[in-house]
């Protein structure tokens, strides 16, 4: 799952993991879980994920690999929120290479920066994230265009990109994911 903060990639990466019955392997929520039981990767990415920032690519790419690698996850995976930037996605594709996994779909939801915005503020407001302030957000939407959205343009070379309208609803946005996606998953089968 691709997009930007705000596009609902972890409200529809978590409905395709249960739709498909495999593991729901979100970065920014494991890395939320370090923070509360403050290990050492906790620890290390706090203030940068308080900022707004991203965190070291070698700690996200060792935190991820020892995620999807796991032997009691053999039928797939919905990654969300990882790979962020073109070093991950580097490494993202040697790590499956390795352990003969194949990433069949990069779902990318597109969607305008003025929505994505009121978003993050309703979200803020409902107090769910303490990154969700007015401060970070514009900065979040920054980063994620200055080194995220290069990967559009990587996975478009690798023709695995699926564009997908984020703006609707939940249930109008989960319906197009489907859709695009369904016959790659066959086909992957
Ligand atoms: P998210 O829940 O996906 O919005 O992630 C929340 C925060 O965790 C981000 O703003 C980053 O600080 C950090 N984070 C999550 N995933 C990554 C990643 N793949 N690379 C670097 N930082 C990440």
């Amino acid at each position: 799952m691709l997009g930007p903060p705000g596009s609902g990639k972890g409200t529809q990466g978590q409905r395709l993991a249960a739709r498909h019955h495999v593991p729901h392997v979100s970065s920014g929520e494991l890395l939320r879980d370090h923070v509360r039981r403050q290990t050492p990767l906790g620890r290390a990415a706090s203030h940068a994920m308080a900022r707004g920032d991203l965190i070291d690519d070698e700690l996200v790419i060792s935190m991820i690999g020892e995620e999807v690698i796991r032997p009691d996850a053999p039928g797939g995976f919905v990654l969300d929120g990882f790979p962020r930037t073109v070093a991950q996605a580097t490494a993202a594709y040697d790590i499956a290479l390795r352990h003969g996994i194949t990433l069949h779909a990069v779902v990318w939801l597109d969607i305008p920066r003025d929505e994505l915005r009121a978003r993050l503020q309703a979200r803020g407001a409902a107090a769910a994230r303490p990154d969700d302030n007015s401060a970070t957000i514009g900065h979040r939407l920054d980063v994620y265009v200055a080194q995220t959205l290069p990967l559009v343009e990587f996975y478009t070379g690798r023709d695995i990109l699926i564009t997908i309208d984020g703006t609707g609803t939940v249930d109008q946005v989960a319906a197009r994911i489907d859709t695009a996606l369904d016959p790659v998953l066959r086909a992957g089968e």
